[in-house]
């Protein structure tokens, strides 16, 4: 094949084309361009391409066209209101904010040995002066839609303060008029009744975790004298009959769990994601386990080559294709967020897959004793003794302060993969994202070394396994990923706000 590297960053003088970026799949080349069209050619029509031999108005040459890849083409104005449309999360601040309401946690889960507390350990309960100076900030953010999310810990475990926050919070947002949403994380272990009815009277969105069927996930997250899956399970029913009573549309009205691969869950793929389709789950996140939160020692025994992820991931999600086909309907969240991109033309505004990244300018973390993070994984890396993605204190700092404070733009650096050595080249740029605390964990910089960066192979991974599927152009296949794309926004959720 003629090495068309000069034409990946800018077109050789002369070439019709617009810069476009390479790459193999599936034994076909795909190209890609800055708007996020793509393209199938042949090894052959590819050759041509670099020989300049496509002709005006062959077939070849009008496919260029149509995807945008032919320089007099393009319809500039155009391209420039569909990159602004895609890129408008930049347009305002942190819609994300993470309130680490205690450290205090009922269970111990193997992945999770830093960032948690003992349950007498009281002193790690957030209080309710510093919940309102976090609210204070949280509602100065310059995005009309704020989503304020508890963390533990479990929150549950702190409920006085997660309930004066939703109250704090709806009041103060009076005078501001944003979109809030309150999502709360949660092992449900400690859940009752009467908390159930005030989350759900508060429109709380729910969100627990499920490490595959009952003697993987009670093996991965212990509670002690109780059985931790059984605990969610109920819980989880429990709160979907709630959602039915209410006449909410059960596809799009349910709990979501989180799913941490850890080693244990590799060799069970299919039950993994049969599991989540017997307790009603629309979706499943198939997340690699992450560096954050646990000891050293911790990650000889979960940890994995990515290579036994990818296995994973694929043959997890071939399995959910089929299952669609079938009539059960369920999407892999990873592929969702990248198919909106591939093929629905717009970005999911989700914070770790995203250029740049939502550190700092997308989201924000507060601790319970107040400190401010530009992410939950840097309030992580606190826990275990790194202070560096410490951006401010609510009882100091000021929203300008926290949005201009430097790691907030070296952040924003670092993760735009335009300016990242690796991404710059990568066919796979209009679509990916990087997450610095997770280069700055693994390999000692926020800029990372993408070639040898363990969520660049996952992020590839999935990427070449979709465009292998798009490759073959199956009908009953694509009907499947564009389903994926569709969003519907759960209105429920959002909170009357009396400035509306
Ligand atoms: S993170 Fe990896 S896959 Fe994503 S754009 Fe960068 S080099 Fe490509």
């Amino acid at each position: 094949m003629i090495d068309l590297i000069q034409l990946g960053a800018r077109p050789k003088a002369g070439s019709p084309f617009v810069a476009f970026r390479y790459r193999e799949v599936g034994g076909d080349v795909l190209l890609t361009n800055m708007l996020g069209d793509w393209v199938f050619v042949s090894k052959g029509e590819f050759d041509a391409m670099a020989r300049g031999e496509v002709g005006d108005g062959s077939p070849l040459y009008n496919r260029l066209v149509e995807r945008n890849f032919v320089r007099a083409k393009v319809d500039v104005d155009e391209a420039a209101a569909r990159l602004a449309r895609k890129k408008r999360f930049l347009n305002y601040g942190p819609n994300l904010h993470a309130m680490v309401v205690t450290l205090r946690c009922n269970e111990s889960c193997v992945y999770c040995h830093a960032a948690r507390a003992e349950m007498d350990q009281v002193e790690t309960d957030m209080t309710p002066e510093i919940a309102e100076k976090a609210v204070d900030l949280a509602l100065q953010t310059t995005s009309p839609f704020v989503t304020i999310e508890f963390q533990g810990g479990e929150p549950l475990v702190n409920f006085p303060v997660v309930k004066h926050i939703i109250e704090y919070a709806t009041a103060r947002n009076r005078a501001y008029g944003k979109a809030l949403e309150f999502t709360m994380v949660s092992n449900l272990a400690l859940m009752d009744e009467d908390k159930l009815r005030y989350l759900l009277d508060h429109k709380v969105q729910i969100c627990t975790s499920i490490d595959g069927p009952e003697h993987l996930h009670n093996k991965q997250r212990v509670l002690a004298g109780g059985n931790a899956y059984q605990e969610s399970v109920k819980w989880i029913r429990r709160i979907n009959e709630e959602y039915e009573r209410l006449g909410l549309d059960p596809i799009l009205y349910h709990v979501e769990a989180l799913l941490t691969t850890t080693r244990a869950l590799l060799p069970y793929p299919k039950q993994v994601v049969d599991t989540y389709v017997d307790l009603g789950c629309r979706a499943i996140f198939i997340r690699p386990v992450d560096p954050f939160g646990w000891a050293e020692k911790t990650s000889k025994a979960i940890e994995y080559p990515r290579s036994s992820y990818t296995d994973f991931y694929r043959e997890a999600t071939d399995y959910i294709l089929d299952l669609n086909k079938k009539g059960v309907q369920v999407l892999e969240r990873y592929a969702a967020i990248f198919l909106t991109k591939i093929i629905g033309d717009d970005d999911p505004n989700f914070l770790d897959v995203r250029s740049p990244g939502g550190a700092g300018i997308g989201q924000v973390a507060y601790s319970y004793d107040g400190r401010i993070f530009t992410s939950d994984e840097g309030r992580m890396l606190y826990a275990t003794g790194d202070r560096f993605f410490q951006i401010g204190d609510v009882r100091t700092s000021t929203y300008r302060q926290l949005m201009t404070h430097e790691t907030v733009r070296s952040l924003s650096l670092a993760s735009n993969l335009l300016a990242q050595p690796d991404c710059v080249n990568c066919t796979y740029n209009p679509y990916c994202g990087i997450v610095p605390e997770h280069a700055y964990r693994t390999q000692g910089s926020i800029f990372g070394r993408m070639r040898e960066n363990q969520l660049c192979e996952v992020h590839k991974s999935i990427q070449d396994y979709l465009f292998g599927l798009l490759r073959q152009n199956d009908p009953s296949t694509i009907d499947v990923l564009r389903r994926w794309t569709t969003v519907r926004e759960r209105t429920h959720f959002v909170q009357q706000s009396a400035a509306s």
